[in-house]
């Protein structure tokens, strides 16, 4: 990964440029912490932090709320390399009985929306009070499966996008900026 003054990274043959300021981001979450701080007062939420690539969003996340909250982690995965591989497996569980409880799920990215589509199912066999889906990314010219996003950082085109938390192939999840997919090496234009 080689990062030079244009504010590009490029992870093998791929150009990522920078699309979303690490303070722009800051300003959002503050406010979607605002909001879910007013709508979950005296609830006691749990978050389900989807890992890996909600780590960073969801610490971000948290710490801009100010209700008493629970916070649980679970680990699914649905791409490789830039493209879905279509299939979602579950690799960490739901730890806790979620039995009346107000769930909160923090992700990511929502892109076709069959992962949210399918946790949000499996959780509701648990007997919440409530789920909602708090994602950094939506990308709504993708969503091939309806869900309901009620927390949603920015909404972006469909082009592929790393860093704070979002990987390719394992890297870029460290960088406090998001990139987006700007060309190949043979200049391809994409997204
Ligand atoms: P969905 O099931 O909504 O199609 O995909 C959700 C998951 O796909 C996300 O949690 C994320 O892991 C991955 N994903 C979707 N779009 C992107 C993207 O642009 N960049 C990265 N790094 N991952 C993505």
């Amino acid at each position: 990964m080689k990062k030079n003054e244009t504010e590009q990274i490029r992870i093998g043959s791929r150009v990522f440029a920078k699309y979303l300021h690490r303070d722009t981001i800051k300003a959002r979450i503050q406010e979607l912490g605002r909001d879910i701080s007013m709508d979950y007062q005296d609830k006691f939420p749990v978050f389900i932090v989807v890992l890996n690539g909600a780590f960073m969003f969801a610490a971000d996340l948290v710490r801009a709320t100010a209700m008493e909250c629970q916070l649980e982690f679970v680990k699914l995965a649905s791409y490789e390399d830039v493209r879905s591989t279509g299939t979602i497996k579950k690799i960490i569980g739901i730890p806790i009985p979620l039995e009346g409880r107000h769930v909160i799920i923090v992700e990511d990215i929502v892109d076709t929306g069959r992962t949210m589509d399918s946790m949000i199912k499996e959780l509701k066999t648990m007997d919440p009070a409530s789920v909602s889906v708090a994602t950094l990314l939506y990308k709504p010219d993708c969503l091939q499966v309806a869900i309901e996003s009620t927390y949603v950082g920015f909404e972006i085109p469909d082009a592929f996008v790393i860093g704070y938390g979002l990987d390719l192939d394992g890297k870029a999840r460290n960088l406090p900026d998001i990139y987006q997919l700007a060309f190949e090496d043979d200049g391809t234009v994409e997204g």
